[in-house]
């Protein structure tokens, strides 16, 4: 059995070699740890890394003192506490979850299983390791595969995937409109100032539309210069006032040097499933019409 020793800083030297089973132990890139089954687990043993992921002091981790479920995020301890009710005996305990630490959060894997002693003492002996580095590099794919790292709306997939859930949440197919936005002249904003400030332009149109959309639906970036507003809960006329409101604000004041229009098209669930490709029809017309306008189809 190890007691916790050392700290962050100044962890143990290595054990002997003619002690293997120690070194094993110190050496392992996670804390081994002994704990009570129930529910605040209290700790019997644990190993220093503890105090390196905590960033706690062994005395913090006496046994019998201190007790695991103390450390673990408020929003994660109900899925802990879920996995430990539903253990029985060798069964294994695995999830991941957060460590509210005095440098912030740590993710961390906790693998353990139950057992019990002659004495029919139920212990969980387990490990726990620091992925939080691996959480950020996941939920930063994560976030790259649903956004525009420019502008930092949704993508189209990410759009894609809304629109499915608000298609099947639908219940009356009046009340799920989209509308579809596209600068006005954008080719000739570029080659005039260039792509820079053509990029700094589309920042700012995403950040105005999302701003005049507000909680009336999602703003999406689903092309170049391409947006898609999908507004659940809204008519046709209603989401034509959205909209409407949403293309003067674009318009309300030059972005640097630049005058920037959009054009908008409008559709309702209820003139066909095609929503988007209505809406495509409308922003057509729009355009063909004079462009900083926005039409409903059909
Ligand atoms: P219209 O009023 O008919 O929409 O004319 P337009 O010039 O806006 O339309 P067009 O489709 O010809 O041009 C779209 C341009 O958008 C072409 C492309 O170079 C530019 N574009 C697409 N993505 C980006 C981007 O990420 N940054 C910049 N700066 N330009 C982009
Ligand atoms: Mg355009
Ligand atoms: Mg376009």
């Amino acid at each position: 059995m190890i007691a916790p020793s050392g700290t962050a800083t100044a962890p143990p030297a290595p054990a002997p070699v003619n002690r293997p089973g120690m070194s094993l132990i110190q050496n392992v890139p996670g804390a081994i740890y002994r704990c009570l089954t129930d529910n605040a687990r209290t700790v019997i043993f644990v190993t220093h890394q503890i105090c390196t992921m905590t960033g706690r002091t062994a005395a913090e981790f006496r046994p019998g003192a201190s007790n695991l479920s103390s450390l673990v995020h408020p929003d994660d301890a109900a899925q802990v506490a879920a996995h430990l009710s539903a253990l029985g005996e060798g069964e294994a305990f695995e999830c991941e979850y957060r460590l509210v630490t005095d440098e912030g959060e740590r993710w961390v894997h906790d693998r353990a299983h139950v057992v019990v002693d002659d004495a029919g003492h139920r212990f969980m002996d387990g490990v726990l390791m620091d992925v939080t580095e691996r959480r950020r590099a996941q939920d930063e794919m994560q976030w790259m595969a649903l956004h525009d790292p420019l502008t930092t709306l949704p993508n189209r997939r990410a759009f894609a995937e809304e629109l499915a859930v608000e298609l099947g949440r639908a219940d009356d197919r009046r009340n799920l409109s989209a509308a579809v936005f596209d600068i006005d002249h954008f080719k000739s904003i570029n080659d005039t100032h260039g792509h820079e400030t053509g990029d700094v332009a589309l920042v700012e149109v995403a950040a105005r539309l999302r701003s005049a959309i507000g909680g009336s639906g999602s703003v999406s970036r689903t092309g170049g210069e391409e947006f898609v507003a999908l507004l659940p809960g809204h008519s046709l006329a209603q989401a034509t006032v959205v909209a409407e409101l949403a293309r003067r604000a674009v318009c309300a004041a030059p972005i640097g040097v630049l005058d920037v229009t959009v054009s908008g098209g409008v559709a309702c669930l209820a003139a066909g499933d095609d929503l988007v490709g209505n809406a495509d029809t409308a922003l057509y017309r729009a355009k063909h019409e004079g462009r900083n306008r926005v039409v409903a189809f059909p």
